[in-house]
């Protein structure tokens, strides 16, 4: 049976993706000279001979960016190369002084690795080193040069086509973050540019051979990588649908107008000239460095994930937040360990205590609550001592350090226990409003939380919001039926 092109329907177009990530390391120094790496510093301040590309000045290898790839390879299930080759990517640009960058090509520090998204495998084909390039300032009329980020490391970070899909774009860069930020190789902040990522992106018919791939570049949230890749499988489903090619290119994502757009054709590998660089021995890296980079991996995300699950007994989802980010999960498991109640705990820090965070502008790794007075704090809830709301209110006063325990007691706030003490404060309010109390009892339900909220005002949140509760709607009916 013939089928005409143009009834096929949209769903038997498939989309493969292939994903470039540069990395930023947390490195004190370049990767070939001994300039510091400091984001935002003066333009050009940060530059030497070496880095700034003068005649007759040799590169020396920065061993730690060594180490910290050899972490992230090990992390990524990667074989590590015992003997590696940096080589010169020759091309011409202004931010590039020497006319060459310094990178590894056919032999890279590592191949072979795999990032798992849930069930879903992503193969990594490479892992390698390289020297990032300076910035152009594009002024009006004017461009300026600043080299202070020239020849800062990079790990490149090379998957094969096996991410199908915008969303799972999206997954495999938050996974690849959140590992390593675990590893603390880099903090991978894209605003920064400390994480940039180039996906490859092309579209087939289903069963038949990939199609022709076009880069994007220049996407600077993980957002516009989701937005970019959407953008250009249409964009490209719509040309074969059509009965056009597609055409192998570079492009480049315009933000405003949210389409890519062509930088260049492809450069082909000839177009670069890549040959052995002839300052650099080739590198080799020890057993021993590998096994000490191993024992610096550390327990990983998806296995802590797991194990919080068995040990705790907590919501995925709960643990799923807390084990995004690596201080927040350590505090956690250490507050919890004083408490003994996991989830008690989680429940705390990740309602009121996150939002006290975010409030005041706070982080965790700041420790801005020592973890044995949030656990004490976390002790007085579940006694009964206090209720939410003081628990809530007090958080910003213990970040002075004071314990929750003395600023209970200075201020006054332990549960109102009595029922005649609440009770008392209950009539107070209904006779400080009587004209809401009126509209309540024609009607006006919903003033019920006013009173709610008068009360709790009343006593400083000590008195317990379900007695309150309770007492409010005796009181309100007592009167109506009067
Ligand atoms: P280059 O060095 O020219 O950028 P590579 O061969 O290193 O090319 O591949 C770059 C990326 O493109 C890799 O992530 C790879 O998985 C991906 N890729 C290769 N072929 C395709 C394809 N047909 N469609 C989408 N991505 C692809
Ligand atoms: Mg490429
Ligand atoms: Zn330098």
């Amino acid at each position: 049976m013939q089928i005409c092109e143009n009834l096929r329907p949209e769903k038997e177009y498939e989309a493969v993706i292939g994903m470039e990530v540069h990395i930023q390391v947390k490195t004190e120094t370049k990767l070939f000279c001994s300039c510091p790496v400091v984001f935002e510093a003066d333009p050009n301040t940060l530059i030497c001979p070496v880095c700034a590309g003068f005649p007759g000045t040799l590169p020396v290898l920065n061993k730690t960016a060594v180490k910290l790839a050899v972490r992230t390879a090990l992390a990524f299930g990667c074989e590590v190369q015992e003997r590696s080759i940096f080589s010169r990517k020759n091309y011409f640009y202004p931010d590039l002084p020497k006319g060459y960058q310094i990178t590894q090509y056919e032999y890279p520090v590592a191949k072979n690795g795999r990032l798992k998204l849930g069930k879903r495998v992503i193969r990594i084909r490479r892992l390698h080193l390289e020297e990032d390039s300076g910035k152009l300032i594009h002024r009006e009329n004017r461009t300026l040069i600043d080299l202070n980020r020239a020849g800062v490391p990079l790990i490149e970070i090379v998957t094969e086509p096996d991410i199908h899909t915008p969303q799972e774009a999206y997954s495999y860069i938050i996974k690849m973050r959140e590992i390593l930020r675990y590893l603390n190789v880099s903090n991978g902040d894209m605003e920064k540019g400390e994480l940039r990522c180039e996906p490859n992106i092309s579209v087939h018919l289903k069963g038949e051979p990939f199609g022709t791939r076009r880069e994007i570049k220049n996407l600077n949230s993980i957002k516009e990588v989701e937005e970019g890749i959407r953008y250009e499988i249409s964009s490209q489903i719509d040309r074969l649908k059509k009965g056009c090619k597609v055409r192998r290119a570079t492009l480049l994502w315009n933000t405003r107008k949210k389409q890519t757009e062509e930088m260049r054709g492809k450069e082909t590998e000839a177009d670069y000239r890549y040959f052995d660089e002839p300052d650099l021995l080739p590198l080799h890296i020890s057993p021993s460095l590998i096994e000490e980079e191993r024992l610096n991996i550390g327990e990983l995300p998806d296995d802590r994930r797991a194990r919080m699950e068995k040990e705790y007994g907590l919501e995925k989802e709960n643990i799923d937040i807390l084990v995004s980010r690596k201080p927040l999960a350590d505090y956690f498991e250490d507050v919890a360990r004083l408490t003994r109640d996991p989830k008690r705990t989680s429940g705390f820090i990740l309602v009121e205590f996150l939002g006290f965070l975010n409030e005041k502008g706070l982080k965790v790794e700041e420790k801005p609550i020592a973890c044995k007075d949030l656990s004490e704090l976390i002790n007085f809830l579940k006694k009964g001592d206090i209720t939410r709301t003081v628990a809530r209110n007090i958080l910003p006063l213990m970040a002075s350090g004071e314990s929750p325990a003395r600023i209970i007691k200075r201020l006054g706030l332990e549960s109102l226990e009595r029922k005649d003490e609440i009770e008392d404060v209950v009539q107070r309010v209904l006779q400080q409003y009587p004209e809401e109390v009126t509209r309540y009892k024609n009607g006006k339900g919903g003033l019920f939380g006013f009173f709610i909220g008068e009360v709790m005002k009343a006593t400083k949140g000590k008195a317990n919001p379900t007695i309150v509760g309770e007492m409010l709607r005796e009181q309100l009916s007592v009167e109506r039926r009067a």
